[in-house]
């Protein structure tokens, strides 16, 4: 088993403090998901824990295993195994998404283990199928044109062939309609297992229709205000942030 603890985090973007002392463990074999109104800091806490240079953790720490994330290089976090779907991803023309996968696959291995071609194409075509996506989209170039759907599936794919210990998934949901959210649910839940813990944040419920959490984290203004169960996102979506909120005294203004 590995274990991801967040202790006390605070995170500042350009001096001004965003999180506030976020306390969190996960484990490998849980998922969980962090739920919470858009600007209460769920995309920089993920930012924090992959190393984003914009974000300053003034205070707290990440460790993997009890090592020390913070100290690593984006690329270290990588290889240590922490994965980060993100919320807006990179395109990246002049590459291709099946040869940014193989470097990405090989620059965690190491040169010692590098994957072979025979054993990546067949991982490949596997995980392709599976998120049920088009042969050519191996070929073109990462995330250029993709629609947004396509980019959040690319996303999932990474995620399957890196096959990482702790993945962070950053409003993976967002612009899906339902049956691309289904094809991600599925990626996701296929990664489920002792080996593997996940983050999954979200504004909305609807994704954890498909993919149930064992512990979902309610964020309003830089801290997690409420810990529980699947059954805290059900509440969620039929009483909203705001009946949250009052009932645990914190001051919160519905967008419209
Ligand atoms: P969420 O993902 O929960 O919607 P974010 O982590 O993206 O929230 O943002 C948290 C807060 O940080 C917001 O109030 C946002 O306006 C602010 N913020 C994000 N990026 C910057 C930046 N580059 N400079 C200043 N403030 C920022
Ligand atoms: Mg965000």
């Amino acid at each position: 088993m590995a274990t991801l603890e967040i202790k006390n985090l605070h995170v500042a973007i350009e001096d001004k403090e965003i999180l506030k002392g976020v306390d969190m463990t996960i484990n490998t074999g849980e998922i969980h998901a962090i739920m919470g109104p858009n600007g209460t800091g769920k995309s920089t806490l993920s930012a924090a824990i992959m190393g984003n240079p914009n974000y300053t953790v003034t205070e707290g720490e990440v460790l993997f295993d009890g090592k020390n994330v913070l100290e690593l290089d984006v690329d270290e976090r990588a290889r240590l195994g922490l994965f980060l779907a993100m919320q807006y991803p990179s395109e990246i023309p002049g590459i291709t998404n099946a040869e940014f996968l193989r470097a990405a696959i090989n620059a965690k291995r190491g040169e010692a283990d590098k994957i072979s071609v025979m054993e990546f194409i067949k991982k490949l075509d596997q995980n392709m199928e599976l998120l049920s996506m088009k042969e050519e989209m191996a070929e073109r170039y990462l995330n250029e044109g993709f629609s947004g759907g396509e980019k959040k599936r690319n996303e999932i794919l990474q995620l399957l062939m890196l096959e990482p210990t702790f993945a962070i998934l950053d409003e993976i949901d967002s612009g899906l309609d339902i049956d691309a959210l289904k094809v991600v649910a599925k990626g996701v839940n296929s990664m489920r297992g002792d080996k593997f813990g996940a983050l999954i944040i979200t504004h909305y419920q609807r994704l954890l229709d498909y993919i149930t959490p064992d512990v979902v984290h309610i964020m309003m203004d830089g801290r997690v205000v409420k810990t529980g169960g699947a059954e805290l996102a059900k509440r969620l979506e039929t009483e909203g942030y705001v009946n949250i909120a009052a009932e645990l005294g914190i001051e919160y203004v519905e967008e419209v």
